[in-house]
């Protein structure tokens, strides 16, 4: 079953344009992540002043906070080249291969999704992080011969939503590892005055704060709902978004006052009327509800756990007495 869902951080605006130019490409105009900004820009500086390039480094966290922009900002930053591809895109050596010897000094090579990078790929960028090497093997069969290639000093920048199915050997390449948390509300709403401010719309604070409050913690999902409110906005109003414009066009998107959608009030009505507050299985709610295990433990959960809304335990998902609460609460409204 697939739902586009507009609090959906895993979907990417079909209009590229649109997030590109929102990125930030500087630190300064990055808000959030304090603590991990800070640290980058510690670490940035040094490999600058040092001529060296930038430790490889991992970036984890749900989809959506940052992670392909904070890439680009360290590349940036360093001055130097920038090569995005993702794991999926990725399927044999002679493709890594090719990205890796086409790298200039000190690039970034940022890889999406690294994950998903099969066992073979993923040894085989052992030896490139480690001693910037790569076996390249030419002719075939018993004619084939392996020729050690050397490549320039670089840094690879992997992102993953999952650094739990990374391979210790792999993960102890890295440097550098970040955790992405998500994001305050009032670091939402800085983000989302840039975001009016380069767009050029007409917004007021309570606005924004309304948005930024049913954004789920995720730029990439306050962006979203920033563009669907402009439609209302323009529609319905004098294409101001002001704070009843605002809480009208969320209302009708079906985006509630936590940020939650129709789906998580279904996850959480289904634990708590169904199968009585829980425990219940993951297959259990996966097929009462049409979806795939994974897409419920990836996609749904982790927000309504980060919530307090429902709690993981051995026996199963159980709703809290806050995930109640904000069902009643949504119901008197
Ligand atoms: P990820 O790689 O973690 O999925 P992205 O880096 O692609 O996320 O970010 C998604 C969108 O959110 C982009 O349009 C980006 O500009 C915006 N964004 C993410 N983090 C910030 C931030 N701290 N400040 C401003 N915009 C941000």
């Amino acid at each position: 079953m697939f739902i586009e869902r507009e609090v959906d951080a895993n979907i990417i605006e079909s209009d590229q344009q649109w997030e590109n130019s929102l990125r930030p490409m500087r630190f300064q105009d990055f808000p959030g992540q304090d603590i991990i900004k800070e640290k980058l820009q510690i670490f940035v500086q040094a490999a600058k002043k040092r001529n060296a390039p930038l430790d490889h480094t991992l970036l984890s966290g749900p989809p959506g906070l940052g992670k392909t922009t904070l890439a680009r900002i360290i590349a940036e930053e360093m001055g130097v080249d920038f090569r995005s591809t993702s794991a999926p895109a990725i399927d044999k050596k002679g493709d890594l291969a090719a990205l890796l010897t086409s790298l200039k000094p000190h690039s970034v090579l940022f890889i999406d999704e690294i994950h998903r990078l099969n066992r073979v790929l993923e040894e085989y960028l052992y030896t490139a992080m480690e001693d910037y090497f790569i076996d390249i093997v030419t002719g075939e069969g018993l004619g084939a011969r392996t020729m050690k290639f050397d490549l320039v000093p670089f840094t690879l920048i992997g992102a993953t939503t999952r650094a739990g199915l990374l391979n210790s050997p792999f993960i102890d390449r890295f440097g550098i590892m970040e955790r992405l948390q998500f994001y305050s509300k009032e670091a939402l709403e800085q983000i989302l005055k840039r975001s009016s401010h380069i767009l050029n719309l007409e917004s007021s604070h309570d606005g924004l704060r309304e948005i930024a409050k049913r954004s789920r913690g995720t730029p990439r999902i306050a962006n979203r709902l920033l563009r669907r409110v402009r439609d209302y906005a323009e529609v319905k109003s004098n294409g101001i978004m002001d704070y009843k414009l605002t809480q009208y066009a969320l209302d009708q998107l079906g985006v509630d006052h936590g940020g939650l959608d129709d789906m998580d009030r279904q996850i959480l009505t289904l634990i708590k009327d169904k199968f009585a507050g829980g425990p219940v299985g993951i297959e259990t709610m996966a097929a009462a509800l049409s979806e795939e295990r994974d897409t419920i433990e990836e996609v749904y959960e982790p927000f309504l756990i980060q919530e307090g809304l429902i709690q993981k335990t051995q026996r199963g998902r159980v709703i809290t007495p806050q995930g109640c609460e904000h069902l009643e609460k949504k119901l008197k409204k």
